[in-house]
């Protein structure tokens, strides 16, 4: 952690005010307050006067006039708003003072002469006071100024203004993880093995003369451990580790983040060897050509074009390395992916079974778990989910397992919280009306046995109308084959027909449909579309693709511009209304070839709200054998 403090000389002559701004204007506010308190009030410029004074009476104007007359005054002092009166012999400790009566004036003057007292006129206005009220309104608004400079400056780590930055720029830790709490991603571990090895002995590679890679790209889903990734290079290589996140750097004022650039470059190189990790380098690193309709964005190019001049200007031979972290590829600056700078990529994909099995085991060892405890089976359920999703879970079971008192946590508790991650939180609190309830049966009977008895389709493992989050009333879990890259167009049509299967078992069964399938629709139109447009399996557009893939990163690219005429968007349209509409009216009368079995599922659910794969199973074969039926229809061949 020490390696943070900035040993910059020039910047060791700023003041301690410069320093503190916070502090500054503190004291600031306390000098305007003190001052006018000893300006602003009667008695203290009284007394500043007529030091002799220890009492002040007011007194009513009848009240002076008779202490005149009866010479208990000494000396008298009109001003104008009041009149002020210094007691006489005994009383001259006294000073009196009353509002002035105007016309009373000229008596009050005969009076004093007639006693031959001293009276004279006053200012009441101070000229301090008349200071501050000018003045006053420019301070604020410099201790404001002051307030504000130094809360960007810690926001942005310093360098504004001129003033101070001694502040920390960058997080530097030297990290304790290893490979070792790195699970589920070989591969990765292979490629930056080299890199661990260079940093812990930099001297021998120089000598040969290699060429260490500057700049690596972790290239993966949210989730999948690339910054766990990347401090554990730190970890095993025993160096410090700079982290920030590239979103850091575009901060308010053109300028900062080149500057920020500059000192993280600058602390690392000082530490060498080292890792800088950037997170979210997509942030900076946005290509310039994707900037959008209204240009670039300044800052950023500035950053990005800081961070491109430092990684150029430092040798092969400096052990500085530098690891950063994005999801979408695709959309960086070629600039940043040059010889030089990050030109080698590695890919932290999502774990397969086999991945997670190894990801679950790293982070059961946090928890106590029962002897028993079956991760096979919650690999099995997660297929899909990420590193940190599974991290989550583990955790997630911890404090089922606690809310239930018990001293382990069991496999009860990690499939409740596959659940959850899956699904969403359960609303068990919510209670579902019997109407509602009646409809989620039926749709979610209908998905399931759609995707039992159709040919291609994702077996059934959950079925459930216990209502979880805020979206989904039900919901029916498929098991997805381990390790499947590829989709014949059958299994791509059976997945139309799963979906659609929600709304047309309540079309069948109820004789109304609702708003619950609205993601189903969504779901199945997109399938389609995708057909047609990028995987050539229409004869709309024939071989034809009509969008360019987007990158296998998720939630990659951009929106593409229209490559394609509006007669074959027509077309297009016209083909996926059709089919959806095909596929629709093929599901109802399979729904109806099964009517006695969705009733018997039905009925299942409603009793014990969850059913499993092999229960949905169980009734479909029975209904089977009972009707002397063929099991596993296939679609009708119609695309
Ligand atoms: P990313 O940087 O890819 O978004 P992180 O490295 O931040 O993901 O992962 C967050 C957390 O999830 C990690 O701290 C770790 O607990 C867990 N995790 C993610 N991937 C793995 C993995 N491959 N092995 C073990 N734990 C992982
Ligand atoms: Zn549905």
């Amino acid at each position: 952690m020490s390696q943070t403090e900035q040993q910059d000389p020039q910047k060791k002559s700023d003041n301690f005010f410069n320093k503190n701004p916070l502090i500054t204007f503190a004291l600031f506010s306390i000098v305007i307050i003190v001052l006018f308190k000893l300006f602003m009030g009667d008695e203290g410029q009284l007394a500043t006067q007529t030091n002799a004074v220890s009492k002040t009476q007011v007194v009513s104007y009848a009240e002076l006039k008779q202490l005149i007359a009866t010479k208990r005054i000494e000396k008298v002092e009109i001003g104008q708003t009041y009149i002020r009166a210094i007691g006489s012999g005994s009383n001259s400790k006294i000073m009196y003072t009353t509002r002035r009566i105007f016309g009373e004036d000229t008596n009050l003057t005969t009076l004093l002469d007639s006693q031959k007292i001293d009276y004279k006129g006053f200012d009441e206005t101070n000229w301090f006071v008349e200071m501050f009220g000018w003045l006053f309104p420019f301070l604020l608004i410099i201790a404001i100024w002051m307030f504000f400079a130094s809360r960007m400056q810690k926001s942005m780590g310093g360098g504004i203004l001129g003033m101070g930055s001694s502040k920390k720029l960058v997080n530097s830790e030297r990290p304790k993880t290893k490979f070792e709490d790195v699970a589920g991603v070989q591969e990765a571990k292979e490629e930056v093995l080299e890199i661990v090895d260079f940093l812990k002995s930099p001297g021998r590679y120089v000598e040969l003369g290699a060429k260490i890679p500057k700049g690596v790209l972790l290239v993966g889903s949210p989730g999948t451990g690339k910054t766990l990734l990347a401090k554990a290079v730190a970890g095993e290589a025993e160096v410090p580790f700079f982290s920030v996140s590239g979103s850091s750097f575009i901060e308010m004022f053109v300028g900062v983040g080149a500057a920020r650039v500059r000192d993280l470059f600058e602390q690392a190189k000082k530490d060498a060897p080292s890792i800088i990790f950037i997170d979210e380098i997509d942030a900076i690193g946005k290509s310039r050509a994707a900037g959008g309709p209204m240009g670039g964005n300044d800052e950023r190019e500035q950053t990005l074009n800081q961070l491109l001049a430092e990684m150029d200007g430092f040798g092969t031979n400096t052990p500085v390395i530098i690891l950063a972290a994005t999801n979408r590829p695709e959309i960086l600056d070629p600039a940043l992916l040059r010889p030089g700078r990050f030109d080698r990529q590695v890919l932290v994909d999502k774990p397969d079974f086999q991945g997670r099995i190894e990801i679950l085991n790293v982070h059961i060892k946090e928890v106590k778990n029962d002897t028993d405890t079956d991760l096979e089976e919650i690999a099995r359920m997660t297929a899909g989910l990420a590193g940190a999703d599974l991290a989550n879970i583990i955790n997630e079971a911890a404090l089922l397992a606690g809310r239930k008192s018990q001293k382990t946590v069991r496999q009860a508790d990690l499939r409740e919280a596959v659940e959850r991650a899956i699904a969403g939180l359960s609303k068990k609190g919510r209670r579902i009306d019997e109407k509602e309830k009646r409809i989620v049966a039926y749709h979610e009977s209908g998905h399931a046995l759609l995707a039992e008895t159709t040919k291609g389709a994702k077996k059934v493992s959950k079925v459930s109308i216990v209502p979880r989050g805020l979206a989904a009333l039900g919901y029916t879990l498929n098991t997805p084959e381990e390790n499947k890259y590829l989709m014949q167009r059958h299994e791509l049509i059976a997945e139309v027909d799963v979906l659609l299967a929600g709304r047309a078992a309540e079309e069948v069964f109820i004789g109304e449909i609702s708003t619950g399938a609205a993601n189903d629709l969504e779901r199945s139109t997109d399938i389609l579309k995708a057909m047609v447009q990028v995987y050539g399996m229409s004869d709309v557009a024939g071989l034809m693709v009509l969008e360019k893939q987007r990158s296998s990163f998720l939630g990659g690219g951009m929106a593409q511009a229209k490559e394609y005429s509006e007669k074959m968007a027509e077309n297009m349209d016209s083909f996926i209304k059709a089919t959806l509409q095909e596929r629709y009216t093929d599901v109802k009368i399979r729904l109806e070839a099964y009517r006695d079995a969705i009733e018997r599922m039905v009925e299942l659910l409603y009793a014990k709200e969850n059913i499993t794969g092999d229960q949905v199973r169980d009734i479909i074969e029975a209904y089977e054998t009972e009707n002397g039926m063929e099991t596993r229809l296939s679609p009708k061949k119609s695309l």
